[in-house]
């Protein structure tokens, strides 16, 4: 079959299309987030040209149409990550959000004193500190669980802590600051076996390989749709129904309720019990328009291209003296992260802009990772299927320009 065709790609992507500071964009930040194809922008463009009103209450042409959207949307993104029914979807704004939710929500509930979370060392700060401010309030404890000088979670020291007093394991998918690909299926595993529940944050898996929440057997899943291609501002918690069912609210409001009076509220059913408000109409529309533009692309060949930059970036940076690449994972995705002797972190990050390469540097809002490598920051190329070669290669490009200002 002919190899990945990422400039077909590109030329879908209008953004990608473009100079900065006098040279080509070379996007390399698709951690932060990703760039939207035409057809997700005409998505938007159309909903609000053609479509737009408030969604489950009004008795016109439009709001139907809102609504049918809206609905068809949570399918489309419950089918791409194989829920057994769309009302397990929730839509959030983000990852940031569906792990408050479930803090909040499960963790009031099932959380007290003597109880653990744990954590890894790896986490993304939003799957640490909704879980530190639940624990502050019930007496419970978030408990650390190391990972290895390579950046891979230590399962044996995971198995030593786990015991009937961890409650919740929650742990990324996919390490944002690494790449690291964290062995989920054993960890939910072992997890299940002392009655813990396990929290996937997926943000940074699920524009690279399917992710299947049924074949994993995880209580809860996490995502962003701006990581996949889609808006900011939408995401989705996934959850297993008979957890969703027993959680009280997190958010009161509008939509979440059925009835409503002052001697006492009733609430409505999944999903809606959890959407209170005007939900993000256009960001779930949009979101959806980027799952199906990518049933065009053949994902596994995305992936292979994806870790072929990687490689690339590997064997490109043993050719650059005084740069250390920070972890190594066993398995990961499109992610390098790197130190280079005597040049900030920062300072790089500004003179790769200068030549229209993106890149993002700092803690990648994982500073007890950055702690254990002790370092301040990394700078972190991370990779998406519309990226090349040739741009790994400016990339490096950039990387010797800066070594010979510096030195
Ligand atoms: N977890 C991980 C692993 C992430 O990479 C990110 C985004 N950087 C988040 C959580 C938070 O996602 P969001 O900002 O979209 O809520």
């Amino acid at each position: 079959r002919p190899a990945f065709d990422a400039q077909a790609i590109r030329a879908d992507f209008p953004i990608l299309h473009q100079e900065v500071n006098g040279h080509p964009l070379v996007y390399l930040d698709n951690a932060a987030t990703t760039q939207k194809p035409e057809q997700v922008i005409e998505a938007i463009a159309n909903y609000y040209r053609r479509d737009n009103a408030n969604v489950h209450r009004g008795a016109h042409a439009l709001s139907d149409r809102a609504t049918a959207a809206f609905e068809q949307a949570r399918e489309t993104v419950a089918r791409f990550i194989n829920s057994p029914a769309a009302h397990q979807l929730i839509w959030v704004r983000g990852t940031t959000e569906a792990v408050n939710l479930v803090a909040h929500s499960w963790g009031r509930e099932n959380l007290g004193p003597g109880d653990r979370v744990l954590v890894p060392y790896l986490e993304h700060h939003a799957n640490i500190v909704p879980w530190q401010l639940v624990c502050g309030a019930t007496g419970a404890e978030v408990v650390p669980v190391p990972i290895t000088e390579a950046g891979d979670i230590d399962l044996a020291a995971f198995e030593t802590l786990l015991d009937e007093r961890v409650k919740m394991v929650a742990v990324n998918h996919v390490s944002n600051a690494l790449g690291t690909v964290n062995p989920v299926a054993e960890i939910i595993d072992k997890a299940h076996a002392v009655g813990a529940r396990v929290l996937l944050d997926g943000a940074q898996a699920i524009a690279h390989f399917p992710v299947d929440v049924a074949a994993l057997d995880c209580d809860f899943y996490a995502f962003s749709g701006h990581k996949l291609f889609g808006p900011t501002g939408i995401g989705g918690l996934w959850g297993k129904e008979e957890l969703l069912e027993a959680m009280p609210p997190f958010l009161g409001g509008g939509e979440m309720i059925e009835t409503v009076s002052f001697a006492g509220t009733t609430f409505n059913s999944l999903p809606f019990k959890f959407e209170a408000g005007t939900p993000n109409i256009c960001g779930a529309i949009g979101l959806a328009a980027a799952i199906d533009y990518l049933r065009g692309v053949d994902m596994a060949a995305a992936a292979t291209h994806e870790l072929a930059l990687l490689e690339r970036s590997i064997e490109l940076a043993s050719e650059v003296d005084g740069l250390r690449r920070i972890g190594s994972p066993a398995r990961s995705i499109g992610i390098f992260s790197f130190v280079l002797d005597g040049v900030h972190p920062s300072d790089l990050g500004m003179l790769l802009d200068q030549q229209g390469v993106a890149v993002r540097t700092g803690h990648h809002c994982a500073q007890p990772l950055m702690d254990f490598y002790s370092v301040p920051g990394t700078v972190r190329a991370s990779y998406a299927l519309y990226n090349t070669a040739e741009e790994v290669e400016r990339l490096f490009e950039g990387i010797h320009k800066a070594k010979r200002l510096f030195t």
